[in-house]
């Protein structure tokens, strides 16, 4: 059988017996329920910064607003200083000053055209944190000075069953994604590598005061895109899970991994204490001819992270009979993955893949994290350094997300 990325949504309702056992479900409900009670006691609040009113409003205005943003002018590079405009506010707006971007390989496969043709000249970025600086008529979760995250979807439909349901990002009639997207007014969506943006509230993430800005960015991306999988497939205690890949999502799923025992897939040996102090009790270095035998049928559930196409057949026989393993790694579409007649037949494996999570869900992953001290290890950088960044993210030496630091020069 040879499966494309594309077609891999369809395990959504499989796994249903890891989803039976109320010990984990128990384990996560706590949890959020905790994260939402703290949220009460201060967690999840808004910043106290001052609601403001006349100096940010004069100062900023409805727009439209001149932004500055590193971008692309195509595939090739380099990125280079791009001015535009971004949108005045519209009643459900809040304009935000960017002070964060994380640096996703999502980034890195757009930029590439590893996808589609895409729409140059375009700035990346779909894990941004910043600062609400003014907000429309009527905004009702946020006022300037509210610390605040954005993902990779700045609208959906608001009316498909998905939509509904709080899962945005499989909307039926096309969300509109942070870069690279036609907007409701009929221009491009530019991203978060950037000064500002102007953001629907329905779209935009609160950042609970414990967490730096710096830190939030990559949950916006990395640490939704693993949260969202980790609890549809009831991954907790008592469980093994598998994490392939320890970069950006895969540091961020061992970290979060509700409270599973985990074995962390790697194909660098450097990162071997690294996955130990993330929380990983078993390594395996996944080097080409390694022997695997030995962890045969050892895992409940495998999250792969892996981009580009690698070898799936090394790792479905590490699944336990009706296991699932869960594609979040996303390779070229000119190089599907390859899965055999034979190899998920024998233990009844699942293939099944997730896309980011929803805005309420991301809302939750920020709360957990909150909650469990859970941060992304991060690097900082100037926005002169993107195409360094881009090249180290390829050749597995991030450590283990690469972090925009706006005011770096
Ligand atoms: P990353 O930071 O580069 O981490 C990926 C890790 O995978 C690397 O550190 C490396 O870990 C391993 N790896 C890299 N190249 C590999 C190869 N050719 N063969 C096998 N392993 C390889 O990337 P990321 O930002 O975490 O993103 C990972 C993937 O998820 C990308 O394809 C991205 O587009 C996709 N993604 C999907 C979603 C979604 O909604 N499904 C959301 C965000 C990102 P080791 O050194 O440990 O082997
Ligand atoms: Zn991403
Ligand atoms: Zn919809």
């Amino acid at each position: 059988m040879r499966t494309k990325i594309e077609d891999q949504q369809a395990g959504n309702d499989s796994g249903t017996d890891e989803r039976a056992d109320p010990s984990r479900r128990g384990f996560i409900k706590t949890a959020v329920v905790a994260a939402a009670g703290a949220g009460a006691a201060g967690l999840l609040r808004p910043s106290s910064v001052e609601a403001a009113s006349g100096p940010a409003k004069k100062r900023y205005g409805d727009g439209p607003y001149t932004a500055e943003g590193m971008a692309l002018y195509s595939s090739a590079g380099p990125h280079k200083v791009m001015k535009f405009q971004r949108r005045a506010l519209g009643p459900k707006d809040v304009a935000i000053q960017l002070h964060f971007c994380g640096v996703c390989h999502s980034d890195i496969h757009h930029g590439r055209e590893h996808w589609r043709k895409e729409p140059f000249p375009l700035i990346m970025g779909h894990e941004l944190a910043g600062i609400v600086v003014a907000v429309g008529s009527s905004v009702s979760k946020f006022k300037p000075g509210s610390r605040v995250g954005v993902g990779c979807m700045v609208n959906s439909c608001r009316h498909c069953g998905p939509c509904e349901a709080g899962m945005e990002q499989y909307c039926e009639n096309g969300n509109v994604f942070t870069y690279g997207s036609k907007d409701r007014d009929g221009s491009m969506t530019q991203g978060g590598y950037s000064t500002f943006n102007v953001v629907d509230e329905d779209f935009v993430i609160e950042i609970p005061e414990v967490i730096d800005l710096a830190d939030a960015g990559p949950m916006m991306c990395a640490g939704i895109t693993v949260y969202s999988p980790l609890r549809r497939w009831s991954v907790g205690p008592g469980r093994r899970v598998g994490v392939v890949g320890l970069g950006g999502l895969g540091h961020m799923a061992v970290k979060i991994a509700m409270g599973a025992e985990v074995t962390v897939l790697t194909t660098s040996s450097a990162k071997v204490e690294d996955a130990r102090s993330f929380g990983a009790k078993t390594v395996i270095v996944n080097a080409p001819g390694a022997d695997l035998t030995k962890f045969k049928r050892s895992l409940d559930f495998i999250l792969d992270t892996a981009p580009y196409q690698h070898d799936l057949e090394r790792i479905i026989p590490l699944l336990k009979l009706d296991a699932t393993l869960c594609m979040v790694g996303a390779g070229k579409i000119s190089e599907p993955h390859q899965i055999g007649p034979f190899s998920l037949l024998r233990n009844r494996n699942s293939f099944a893949s997730s896309q980011i999570g929803g805005i309420r869900e991301t809302q939750e992953l920020v709360g957990f994290c909150a909650l469990h001290g859970i941060r992304p290890k991060i690097t900082k950088i100037p926005k002169e350094k993107i195409d360094d960044a881009w090249t180290k993210i390829v050749d597995k030496a991030a450590r283990y997300r690469f972090v925009i630091d706006m005011a770096a020069a």
